[in-house]
């Protein structure tokens, strides 16, 4: 069973790059006769803002990009977290390490590796030891991801009792969703949520990972950016400014959502989406 995702933070409203990752992500598992799902990322309750999952769903709903099944709120999920850590206990460890005292290191430098008793009050960590692994993207190709060079020991809990976005992706990706196309500023975090399926027994889906818009000056769009939030009211102008970006030009006469919909699931191809997006526009 094909099924793949658009998982947006409640931080913000969507905007043209969030539109972009949602409609490749859309295509692409529908051209495949897949499920696609929508599923909100709502762990981080101080980052959110309180009328963003509403503006979201509003937003994807105008754009014609409606979940499969129910939404997904990971704010649901804190009993299956809570035993997938359980299982984690073997890898995990007690770390006191303040912020500041990790600025020095690249990655985490193993300082708490022996604290294996639960301690309140600390941020629960993976012990990661020699684990290399390289895996095939979708869009990129081979990708080396060596954890010892690059990442460390993660979190999979935080020193506030909130569950870490990589432990809460892994939980709800594995063995439920087959495809995960997202943009490439989550490159990072994709080894982690790999290693962590895998240490739970969960089939890890397929990664596709596509460039993320850009301002002129090369900055990614995102809430910290001030990226404008997608007018609702323009949404089939904003899906042809989102398929022009991924390289990809409707007919004119194409004049409703549904059927801008239609033809971009049958053209969407992977290999015409360009290394580098043209910058920004707005509308
Ligand atoms: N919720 C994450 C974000 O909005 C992305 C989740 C994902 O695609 O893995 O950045």
């Amino acid at each position: 069973m094909i099924a793949g995702r658009f998982a947006p933070s409640p931080t913000g409203p969507l905007h043209m790059g969030s539109l972009v990752t949602a409609l490749a992500s859309y295509c692409s598992v529908k051209q495949a006769g897949g499920q696609w799902l929508v599923r909100i990322d709502d762990l981080d309750p101080p980052r959110q803002d309180p009328n963003a999952e509403n503006a979201i769903i509003r937003s994807l709903a105008a754009h014609g990009l409606n979940s499969d099944r129910p939404i997904i709120f990971q704010s649901d999920h804190a009993v299956a977290y809570e035993s997938a850590l359980q299982k984690l206990t073997p890898h995990l460890f007690y770390c006191k390490c303040s912020r500041r005292e990790l600025r020095a290191h690249d990655r985490y430098p193993g300082t708490c590796r022996a604290a294996k008793t639960p301690t309140p009050d600390r941020a629960v960590r993976v012990l990661m030891l020699d684990a290399e692994h390289d895996y095939t993207d979708g869009f990129l190709g081979q990708v080396a991801a060596d954890f010892t060079t690059q990442l460390g020991d993660f979190i999979v809990k935080r020193r506030d009792g909130l569950i870490a976005y990589n432990l809460a992706t892994a939980v709800d990706d594995g063995d439920t969703i087959s495809e995960v196309l997202r943009g490439q500023d989550l490159l990072p975090v994709t080894a982690p949520q790999r290693y962590l399926m895998q240490l739970l027994g969960l089939n890890v889906p397929n990664y596709t990972h596509i460039p993320c818009l850009e301002f002129n000056d090369g900055t990614k769009l995102s809430k910290q950016s001030h990226a404008p939030p997608l007018d609702d009211a323009c949404a089939l102008t904003n899906l042809r400014a989102a398929l022009g970006y991924l390289g990809f030009r409707a007919p004119d006469p194409i004049n409703s959502i549904s059927s801008l919909l239609s033809w971009s699931i049958q053209h969407f191809d992977l290999t015409q989406i360009p290394d580098k997006l043209p910058k920004y526009r707005p509308c």
